[in-house]
């Protein structure tokens, strides 16, 4: 359960996270779609146990992950072109002195993007990997110009009624609040309100169940969709094949897996691609069986 530890160190200080000067040499290639540029930007890895799976047994789950006990998982934020938008979906987890982390700003720079020119983050859900690149060391905002969003559900889930929350994570409440109250006061944090449009050609799903307010984000160009899905999936070896599997981690272990399978169904009828923070590429799927196969995106 060590991502559950580490979510206890949520707010550490991060350590310096000064750019590297954007470089032309080896810029990766955005994925097109429409008039989107779509960057993966894997912020670090963590390994995830595979007894945090639910509703498989243990010899099928270790099967299932290529004979291991754990599964070495990204953590991805998504850099997202449109016209007239820079658009960042979620931020990483930071500098984790544990573990392999805080490359976000680093995989920034070689897309040939500054920090400064974000102008739009969405926040999927106020887990540690998702949130943990917001701030510099200094405590000051790393996106200077841009409006945080997250769905007014998920705040409120983490910060209004702590006493809902697992004992565990109540501590979480004012960490948090601090956090975001650095955009707040720069007049850059704005939750928003299930079914808002956030922009031309970008609108919020709610897909709660992982936690109170998880939120799917669904862009569109030109007949192209893409779904930046956040924690929809952790176990890609194990949960495309098997949607009704869940983590250990989902706060309505039932709900998650409903939510999966619906949107699932939809992504693969409407061949949306998928853009998962934890799973190692930007996918399409299509139905196989009882579940789903992968499908790169060229
Ligand atoms: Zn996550």
């Amino acid at each position: 359960m060590r991502a559950l530890l580490l979510a206890t160190i949520l707010l550490l200080p991060v350590a310096a996270m000064t750019p590297p000067a954007p470089t032309t040499a080896s810029r990766p290639e955005p994925l097109r779609l429409g008039q989107m540029q779509v960057w993966m930007l894997t912020d670090g890895r963590i390994p995830l146990a595979a007894s945090l799976l639910k509703g498989l047994d243990a010899a099928e789950a270790r099967r299932m992950l290529g004979g291991k006990d754990t599964a070495d998982t990204p953590v991805n934020a998504f850099l997202v072109r449109m016209p007239g938008r820079t658009v960042l979906v979620d931020t990483g987890m930071g500098k984790d002195p544990e573990e392999d982390s805080g490359h976000l700003m680093a995989q920034l720079a070689a897309a040939g993007v500054a920090p400064s020119d974000v102008d739009l983050i969405l926040i999927t859900h106020d887990h540690f990997d998702h949130i943990g690149g917001l701030l510099k060391a200094d405590g000051t905002r790393a996106f200077p110009k841009a409006v945080l969003r997250v769905a007014r559900r998920e705040h409120a889930f983490w910060t209004e009624d702590p006493s809902r929350l697992p004992e565990r994570l109540r501590d979480r409440a004012p960490k948090l609040k601090a956090l975001f109250a650095v955009y707040e006061q720069a007049g850059a944090f704005r939750p928003f309100e299930d079914g808002e449009e956030l922009a031309p050609g970008l609108r919020a799903i709610p897909a709660h169940g992982h936690t109170g307010g998880h939120t799917v984000y669904a862009f569109t160009s030109e007949g192209r969709d893409l779904w930046c899905i956040g924690d929809l999936i952790h176990f890609g070896a194990v949960q495309f094949e098997r949607p009704g599997v869940g983590v250990a981690f989902d706060v309505d272990g039932d709900r998650a897996v409903k939510v999966r399978q619906d949107l699932f169904r939809e992504a693969a009828r409407r061949k949306v691609v998928l853009a998962g923070a934890h799973l190692p590429k930007v996918i399409r799927i299509e139905a196989k069986g009882e579940g789903y196969e992968a499908v790169p995106v060229p």
